[in-house]
């Protein structure tokens, strides 16, 4: 609809609206309603969620307020009253809920009479209805609003209803148009009400969308204003979030200069006549003009033409739809672009320029209106999914990895780094790798932009990208993106819980950085984490950033299995919390072990000193035992696990000794059994302070 008449809002439904039918199968006669609207009106307009695919709702907020129904009632056909009732159950629900506040206008394809000539099942129950919620109609007589296709047979079934009788200043029905190939008749109604067409918000203003030719380029004019440009500036004496904006800037501009680009969308309705649909649209003029001079006169010879060549023309139309969805069809069958696959989700999807839905429902139960509410609507939910809540972490854990991540920083600051760290080579061989042909990131730049000129911008991104090393600082457009929020399978599309996001559209040259951030980091960590507590039993070795630690491999993913490798993970990252850590945080009066009051509570007292627990450590630790002697001999076992802060290694970090046990298979069987100690260990450990508790 909003590519028919893009210069209203819409609000419809259409037949399949609840069981959608391929675009390919499209059947005739069964439509659907729409209700459109000036756009400046759309912050004041509410869709209301109730109704069906024949019958929908809007209020308007205006002084009086509106709420207007359309509805599409089921034609007669055997049986068809219980349908036709239950349609007006529904209308009767909307009018009832409504009608203190607002006035009610009720306008459609009836598909029932009001004249009192008319007495068939339908008409019947829609008098008794109009009746009953007392709605009025201007008296307009008897003139039909319907001429059927097949035959001469015609009526008044298309009406607009209002519970007020003072609300029309002029009710009219159209004549049927030479170019109108509808059984159907426009009714219209002006009301007394107006309602300004209000300001329009400056956020709201269209943007004309562009598309640009790469494909034309004149690449050395593009590559000479990049270079005159950046030529201009220092760059390395500036912020670093000011180079990105000016090396940003400068692409942009050069694109502008150098590229042509064109709209890809235009104002006014999309369809075109061809020149057979044309043809035919000027004949049924003439003939019409001819008829209409001599009055009109029923069953004359040319009001019978006249009705051929509509039938013609409507046939034409048609048949025009069918061959354009075949012709698409087909292209999209034969050839395997992913570009043609994008346009099939684009045609299916529909004007992607406007949301399909109009109104966003918080948690809070507060309906949104506006682009820029329901925006920041979306911003927080995913910032609220992406936060810790107290009510899920408990604060102790989250404190030590603050701790930990403190320590790390601090490691990071007091390192010497080296001014060239990444070399142009890096940069131009990242820029190669970009793909082309993706949409750009919220400033307008996407591959293109780096790729026609990698050799002029590579040594001034070099240059910022080893700044951004140097000073540890990532500039504030790195961590932007365009967040496309996708609408969950059968989910309610006001809600904002129904969206998952897809990933933000992100230049993979910003990825670059961090890729290259994690590296150095990794390596600087793995120098320094001999030396941090909260590490020492972890194989840093191994240890692989953004790269899942092998506690996560689990081959049996159930929520016991998954339990327990939480838990270890905690044990191998430093964060799983004893009376020793309390203590260090002022959480527990004393850090000695509240099983045994023997000793100093830490992780070594925990896996393999604390009397109280030597039951189950006996029992979880000897098959470990076992199961490595029987992969090394029993004197490699002596020698290395002699000591006890190896055997902790082992339990917490087994890829400590990937050069003795060698085997992948042998170090996750030894994964899940020590998985399965530590486990065990702790549940036993929980239960028996949970019972000193009383
Ligand atoms: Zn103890």
């Amino acid at each position: 609809m909003s590519k028919l008449i893009p210069s209203l809002d819409n609000f419809t439904r259409c037949h399949d609206t609840s069981e959608p039918i391929s675009n390919f199968k499209a059947p005739r006669g069964q439509a659907g309603v729409s209700i459109l609207w000036p756009k400046q009106w759309s912050s004041k307009i509410k869709k209301l969620e109730v109704g069906n695919e024949r019958i929908i709702a809007i209020t308007i907020a205006t002084e009086p307020m509106l709420c207007i129904i359309n509805a599409y009632m089921p034609t007669i056909n055997t049986n068809s009253e219980i349908q036709y009732s239950e349609c007006l159950d529904i209308i009767f629900d909307i009018i009832e809920k409504h009608q203190s506040k607002y006035i009610i206008i009720l306008a459609g394809d009836l598909n029932g009479s009001l004249l009192q000539t008319r007495t068939n099942k339908h008409d019947k129950l829609l008098k008794e209805f109009v009746q009953e919620v007392s709605l009025f109609r201007p008296d307009l007589g008897n003139q039909p609003t319907f001429f059927h296709h097949a035959h001469h047979g015609s009526s008044q079934i298309d009406y607009i209803l209002s519970n007020r009788n003072n609300l029309s200043k002029k009710y009219s029905i159209l004549d049927k148009s030479y170019a109108n190939t509808s059984a159907h008749c426009a009714v219209i109604l002006h009301t007394n009400i107006s309602i300004p067409l209000l300001v329009r918000n400056t956020n709201q203003k269209k943007t004309i969308k562009t598309k640009v030719l790469w494909e034309q380029r004149d690449e050395e004019k593009y590559r000479e204003t990049i270079l005159n440009e950046l030529l201009q500036k220092d760059l390395p004496t500036l912020d670093i979030d000011k180079q990105i904006d000016i090396i940003s800037n400068s692409l942009l501009n050069a694109q502008q200069q150098s590229i042509p680009s064109k709209i890809t969308q235009l104002k006014g309705p999309k369809w075109k006549a061809t020149p057979e649909v044309t043809v035919l649209l000027r004949m049924c003029k003439v003939i019409y003009n001819k008829w209409a001079d001599l009055g009109k006169p029923i069953g004359h010879p040319l009001s019978l033409e006249l009705k051929i060549h509509k039938k013609k023309l409507r046939q034409r139309q048609r048949m025009e739809q069918a061959i354009d969805r075949n012709t698409i069809h087909n292209k999209i069958m034969n050839t395997s672009s992913s570009q043609m696959f994008h346009r099939l989700i684009r045609r299916n999807l529909g004007d992607n320029s406007q949301s399909a839905i109009n109104c966003i429902k918080t948690d809070e139960n507060e309906y949104l209106f506006l682009a820029k509410d329901q925006r920041k609507a979306f911003a927080n939910y995913y910032e609220d999914l992406s936060a810790p809540k107290p009510e899920q972490f408990d604060d102790l854990y989250v404190n030590l990895c603050k701790i930990r991540q403190k320590e790390m920083l601090k490691t990071l600051e007091d390192q010497e780094i080296p001014s060239d760290y990444f070399t142009s080579a890096d940069i131009i061989k990242a820029i190669e790798e970009l793909n082309m042909n993706k949409s750009p990131d919220e400033f307008g730049l996407c591959a293109e932009h780096l790729k026609f000129s990698k050799n002029e911008i590579a040594p001034y991104l070099t240059k910022l990208f080893n700044n951004i090393i140097e000073t540890l600082k990532t500039p504030g457009t790195f961590k932007t993106g365009i967040l496309f929020p996708v609408l969950k399978k059968d989910k309610d599309p006001s809600d904002v819980n129904s969206y998952r996001e897809t990933l933000p559209s992100k230049l993979k040259w910003k990825s670059l950085v961090t890729k290259h951030l994690n590296t150095y980091w990794q390596n600087t960590l793995r120098d320094d984490a001999e030396s941090k507590s909260t590490l020492k039993h972890m194989d840093t070795e191994h240890l692989l950033v953004g790269k899942n630690h092998p506690v996560w491999t689990i081959f049996d993913k159930t929520k016991a299995e998954v339990r327990k490798a939480i838990i270890k993970a905690r044990i191998v990252s430093g964060t799983f919390i004893l009376n020793s850590d309390r203590a260090k945080f002022n959480q527990a009066p004393s850090s000695v072990c509240q099983l045994c009051n023997l000793s100093e509570e830490n992780i070594s007292h925990f896996l393999l000193e604390c009397p109280i627990l030597s039951n189950t450590r006996i029992t979880y630790f000897q098959p470990i035992k076992t199961y490595v002697t029987q992969h090394i001999t029993a004197e490699v076992w002596h020698s290395v696990f002699q000591s006890k802060s190896n055997i902790i290694r082992l339990i917490i970090d087994c890829r400590h000794f990937s050069q003795t046990l060698r085997d992948d298979k042998i170090m996750n069987m030894i994964e899940t059994k020590t998985r399965e100690m530590c486990y065990k260990l702790y549940i036993k450990r929980l239960k028996l302070l949970e019972a000193m508790d009383g």
